[in-house]
């Protein structure tokens, strides 16, 4: 729609992606790695980008860009999720659209190759919000998905990860930094990996969307921030897009997507001040994570208080970068 771009030559459009926040600390992410993470995030920021290039919806985008990156296994959503504490994967993702604030969710899901789409399904194709488990998975397979094993999610790397993370628990004492506390169980050892797509189209309008496998050994039946609105993900045209990363606990305790809405819609905050903000009241908790932000201004803020968080935006006006470790002082 070639129409759109000369109707509104200065409205800016673009999105703005997050991997995930964490501990990439070398050994596990050596040079090689990290130029893997940038070329995935490059790869899934340009699909998102010649989609709302060409006119299409925001939440299109957001779903285009997410699916790349569950099916990556680099990042812990879709195929190479963490595992939870009975070595299995269980997946959950959000969906909202910025522009009626509408909203869809899917948690512990097993069998859903891409939880995104499923996500989107929940919010176009069912009065709900948040469908979970064996539910959200009969839901899909009416609505003509299909049902993956769960071992498609399963990558050796995160098989291993899972072991060395249950043996620090066993030993507390090799790994001082790892308690098997509810409170700081993941802690600077989390798993980072998470997925999150803002994106902004030649409309105006918002939408985010998040995909996780969670934190890695969680218990049965965990839900984290991920696919909970208003916590991990959250759209409003009037404001902002927002999605999170991170231990989950803390961006639910903090409704953490909607409170950098909130800061922009009852303070008059700017989107780089509000998500500063947010995140340090996430850190004053004890969490520790990431978030990204776009508003319809085409302003990106992608704080975190982790060693690293993949990141990347692209925007109408030329600007472009992607990055894992924090930006030079
Ligand atoms: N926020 C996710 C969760 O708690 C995990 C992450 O972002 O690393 O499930």
């Amino acid at each position: 729609m070639a129409s759109a771009a000369s109707d509104t030559p200065s409205r800016p459009f673009g999105l703005v992606i997050h991997g995930g926040a964490g501990n990439y600390a070398p050994p596990k992410v050596t040079p090689e790695k990290e130029r893997a993470y940038r070329t995935k995030l490059q790869e899934a920021l340009d699909a998102g980008y010649a989609v709302l290039d060409r006119g299409g919806p925001a939440l299109d985008a957001v779903v285009a860009t997410i699916r790349i990156l569950e099916d990556s296994p680099l990042f812990n959503a879709g195929h190479g999720a963490v595992l939870n504490a009975d070595g299995i994967c269980e997946l959950d993702s959000s969906i909202m659209d910025g522009s009626n604030l509408r909203a869809g969710a899917v948690a512990g899901l097993q069998h859903i190759r891409n939880p995104i789409a499923l996500a989107r399904a929940v919010m176009e194709k069912s009065p709900h919000v948040m469908l979970i488990g064996a539910g959200a998975e009969r839901f899909a397979q009416e609505n003509g998905f299909a049902l993956v094993p769960n071992d498609y999610f399963q990558t050796e790397e995160r098989r291993e990860d899972l072991r060395e993370l249950q043996e620090k628990l066993k030993n507390p004492a090799k790994a001082p930094r790892v308690s098997a506390e509810p409170a700081n169980a993941f802690g600077s050892e989390h798993q980072y990996g998470t997925v999150g797509c803002v994106a902004l189209d030649r409309q105006g309008n918002l939408a985010a969307g998040t995909s996780t496998g969670g934190l890695a050994n969680k218990r049965f039946g965990r839900v984290g921030d991920a696919p909970i609105i208003g916590a991990g993900t959250y759209a409003d045209n009037a404001t902002c897009g927002v999605s999170c990363t991170g231990t989950g606990e803390y961006f639910i305790r903090a409704v953490a997507a909607h409170d950098v809405s909130a800061r922009i819609a009852y303070q008059g905050k700017s989107l780089g001040e509000a998500a500063a903000a947010t995140l340090a009241k996430i850190g004053q908790l004890g969490g520790d994570g990431g978030l990204i932000a776009l508003d319809r201004e085409g302003h990106v803020a992608m704080p975190f208080n982790t060693a690293g968080m993949s990141r990347g935006f692209r925007l109408s006006t030329g600007e472009s970068r992607v990055a894992v470790f924090p930006d030079p002082k």
